[in-house]
């Protein structure tokens, strides 16, 4: 059995990643400050074992006794609306969480693993993105925050990697949805299956011609799984390659929900990047990974979810600040 640590166990990724090392026989150490996080993603697990939680800032000095096999660093508010509410905390769960973290691994000698995502690319002039692409990003943009921190989480990452000799692994996400998504969090598939339930018209930014490409959160941890247990070392894209404009999926979305909801037009908040997709020639070749679910599907269950919420939960929904979004 091997000793885990998952930071932002309480998220959305992390608690389905708690959930995977569980079912796979590993005791499971789960750390969140529950910023953005929810207990009730940990409910389930609460009264195992094998299953610890740890209410921590991992920002500050992280003391976890005993062995360690595995860090997962998943920590980070992770969504648009975040990142202009909580600036500085996105900047150091990224920067000081992540060197935190990486001295932990080291005196466990662990095998750590980050959260790298798609954002690293920014606005990309490269399409697909491919690993080796470097990105094109607004340092001081309202995303800067967030892109900065990864790209920073990356660097020392490997600085870790070749300096100290660490066992690391880079797994970079594309946008990911399925059960356990935060309602509030500002991001499309919430939105607008939120805006679906309450009866409210789908917000569309910009003309809607911006792409995305979605992958179902089962998909994303089973590669998230086999890149850990793999020998890569360099980043990994992580995602599904399927690409949809932001109006199609606004109209599958109003055809799933058998709602009929107009859509409506609101403006393109500033650095929202315009194409987005994954080359995945390397999880596939490398690790025989790619992803299984189709988006009608995992639209599907990710609706059946949002379904089970309550009206007061449903009413809570905050929605983006576009005037702030787009100040300088
Ligand atoms: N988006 C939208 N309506 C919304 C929320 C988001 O049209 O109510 C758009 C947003 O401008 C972006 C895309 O959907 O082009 C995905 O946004 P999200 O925040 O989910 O993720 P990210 O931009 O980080 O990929």
């Amino acid at each position: 059995m091997k000793r885990i640590l998952i930071t932002g166990a309480a998220g959305f990724l992390g608690s389905h990643l708690c959930d995977r090392f569980i079912a796979e026989g590993h005791h499971v150490i789960g750390m969140d400050n529950l910023i953005t996080g929810d207990l009730k993603n940990l409910e389930h697990l609460m009264q195992l074992e094998r299953f610890d939680f740890y209410h921590h800032d991992v920002t500050k000095f992280v003391h976890v006794p005993g062995k360690l096999d595995y860090i997962l660093h998943f920590a980070s508010p992770a969504s648009p609306i975040d990142y202009l509410k909580i600036p500085i905390q996105t900047l150091k769960v990224g920067a000081l969480g992540t060197h935190n973290l990486l001295g932990l691994a080291k005196e466990k000698n662990a095998r750590f693993m980050i959260a790298s995502t798609s954002e690293i690319y920014g606005d990309p002039l490269v399409h697909p993105q491919t690993e080796e692409y470097y990105g094109n990003v607004n340092t001081i943009g309202p995303r800067g925050v967030y892109d900065e921190a990864k790209r920073f989480q990356e660097s020392i990452t490997m600085a870790y990697h070749r300096f100290h000799g660490l066992d690391t692994r880079i797994v970079r996400i594309f946008n990911t949805y399925g059960p356990r998504m935060r309602l509030n969090d500002g991001r499309v598939i919430p939105a607008f299956m939120g805006q679906a339930l309450r009866g409210e018209d789908l917000t569309v930014f910009g003309d809607g011609s911006q792409t995305r490409s979605f992958c179902y959160v089962d998909d994303e941890i089973e590669g998230i799984y086999r890149l850990l247990m793999s020998d890569y070392t360099l980043p990994m894209n992580i995602g599904n390659p399927n690409e949809i404009t932001i109006k199609d999926f606004a109209e599958e979305i109003v055809k799933l929900t058998g709602t009929d909801q107009k859509i409506i037009y609101k403006p393109l908040p500033k650095d929202d990047p315009l194409q987005r997709q994954p080359d995945i020639t390397k999880a596939k070749e490398i690790l025989g990974w790619e992803p299984k679910v189709g988006r009608e599907e995992g639209m599907r269950k990710t609706f059946e979810y949002f379904k089970t919420l309550s009206k007061h939960e449903l009413q809570k929904t905050e929605h983006r600040d576009f005037s702030d979004r787009n100040k300088k």
